[in-house]
């Protein structure tokens, strides 16, 4: 028997395209997911960011009040001072010795210092290297033509100058005082600016941080990263990113690159007090790629996450929902107890084989099978007897035929064969097959007899003269019922 194998594309399920349409039906649903996360991380990264720039803001504030500290302390000292009877008669050599021992003793002053009324430097912390005037001086100007408060006390004020002793770039604040003799003075204090790096050492800032003190016209002043360089006055900042109505604006906040490269979130908090509003600001500065960094992390998390899911539901789309919808198409193809092709599905195939041979002209058969006597196996052992012996039967039939066959079940215990490629020699010989194979079948039932059956076949094999399928298997039909007249168990040709 020659034969063609091919695959028939009707018993070929749809599977890639429900498959596709499937990850589509997935991801459809997934798009209100995936908005909503977009708009939480959104949401969760100007929170994280507003925070950066609190935590900047807190720094700078803190700094500053620290410098505020610093100040209301150096006027309690320079008031105490100010009494000390050997400060106050101005006897150089004791007066000089008192004010060293106690800027050793602290180490943010660089020094300590008192002048008369001309600006001429009497007593100074640290040794003179000549006679020194700062007449000049603003701080000296405004702290020594102030009038005294209501309560007594002298204001102070700042300046932020290269020392006139010191020689460095400092905070200097300045304090009127009147000596024994009733004639004023100023007593006034150098500020070392290396005590802000020792402040935001303690404040664990992010690496490339910056925090300095920039004067009110930009100019950086101090550069904690670099306080051995500081003084260098280089420009940084434009005044107009430090002028007090841009900070006002923007809650004394401003990014920038700074001259290293680096783009850092800025807080400026004011200090100091010249007389005529702050002296500068301190200055703090966080990378903002530090600032992005733990947001972007969470975000790249987040999105891997939404990722991995929406893939573990495509991938459940392609295999479960293709095995699913499998065995659906199954069930509606097949017949419940026999699992062959059921009538419908099996008809709707033979159709397509049939218009083939048409086209073709390629040989095409049909057999029709029928149980004998098959009512007697029901009356004597009942229906659950019967039906097994129809499941048998058919696990018979689908051995004894080819894998290109049509085997439908066609009604109760009758079975339609359609045999593509077959001529009526190549049917019969896979009908007798089957009719053996069939009459081989025991199948047992109470009381532990063994019940056999057999079967009768008609075999018809197309011709042109044919208009249908149903001319076919009315053909197939007649001969079935030849086999039958005939004394059953055997195979019959349509002539
Ligand atoms: P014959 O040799 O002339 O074909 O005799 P028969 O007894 O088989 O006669 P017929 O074909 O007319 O009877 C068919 C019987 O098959 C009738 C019915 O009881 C039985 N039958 C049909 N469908 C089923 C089924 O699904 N299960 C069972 N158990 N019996 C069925
Ligand atoms: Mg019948
Ligand atoms: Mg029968």
């Amino acid at each position: 028997m020659k034969l063609k194998y091919r695959v028939n594309p009707a018993q070929k399920l749809p599977v890639l395209k429900l498959r596709l349409r499937l990850i589509g039906v997935v991801l459809i649903a997934l798009i209100p997911s995936f908005v909503l996360i977009i708009v939480i991380l959104y949401n969760l990264r100007t929170d994280l960011i507003l925070n950066s720039e609190k935590n900047v803001y807190q720094i700078s504030s803190q700094i500053s009040s620290e410098q505020v500290n610093i100040e209301n302390s150096t006027s309690q000292l320079m008031t105490a001072l100010s009494q000390v009877p050997s400060i106050q008669y101005i006897q150089p050599e004791s007066c000089d010795r008192q004010i060293q021992s106690i800027i050793s003793r602290i180490p943010f002053y660089l020094n300590l210092a008192i002048a008369d009324s001309s600006g001429n430097v009497l007593c100074s912390g640290v040794t003179l290297p000549g006679p020194i005037n700062i007449s000049q001086n603003q701080f000296f100007i405004n702290a020594l033509n102030q009038s005294v408060k209501p309560n007594g006390k002298y204001s102070i004020y700042t300046q932020l100058t290269i020392g006139p002793i010191v020689k460095k770039e400092t905070i200097i604040m300045g304090q009127k005082m009147t000596f024994i003799n009733g004639l004023s003075g100023v007593i006034y204090a150098s500020i070392n600016l290396n005590y802000i790096s020792g402040l935001t050492k303690q404040m664990a800032m992010p690496q490339n941080s910056f925090v300095g003190i920039v004067g009110s016209g930009g100019t950086l002043l101090y550069d904690s990263s670099n306080p051995q360089s500081a003084m260098v006055g280089g420009q940084l900042f434009s005044a107009s990113q430090l002028s007090p109505s841009t900070l006002a604006a923007n809650d004394g906040m401003f990014s920038v690159d700074g001259d290293d490269g680096v783009s850092r979130i800025y807080a400026a908090t004011p200090f100091g007090s010249s007389g005529h509003g702050s002296i500068g600001y301190v200055v703090v500065g966080i990378p903002a790629a530090q600032v992005d960094a733990l947001p972007n992390h969470d975000i790249k998390l987040t999105i891997l996450g939404v990722s991995i899911a929406a893939l573990a539901a495509m991938l459940a789309a392609w295999f479960i929902g293709a095995r699913a919808f499998g065995s659906i198409q199954q069930k509606a193809i097949s017949d419940q107890l026999t699992g062959l092709l059921n009538r419908s599905y099996g008809l709707e195939l033979a159709e397509r084989e049939f218009k083939r041979f048409q086209r073709q002209e390629e040989p095409l058969s049909a057999m029709i099978l029928d149980l004998d006597f098959f009512k007697k196996v029901n009356d004597t052992y009942g229906h659950q007897v019967g039906d097994s012996l129809l499941i048998a039967v058919a696990d018979a039939i689908k051995e004894g035929c080819r894998s290109v066959d049509i085997v439908m079940r066609y009604g109760g215990e009758e079975f339609l064969i359609v045999l593509p490629n077959a001529d009526r020699l190549d049917a019969t010989e896979v009908a007798e097959r089957v009719r053996i194979k069939v009459s081989g079948i025991s199948v047992k039932a109470k009381k532990s007899n063994l019940i056999k059956t057999t079967v009768s076949v008609g075999v018809a094999e197309a011709n042109p003269n044919l208009e249908s399928l149903d001319q076919l298997i009315a053909n197939a039909d007649e001969a079935l019922y030849v086999a039958k007249s005939n004394g059953r168990n055997q195979v019959r040709l349509s002539p």
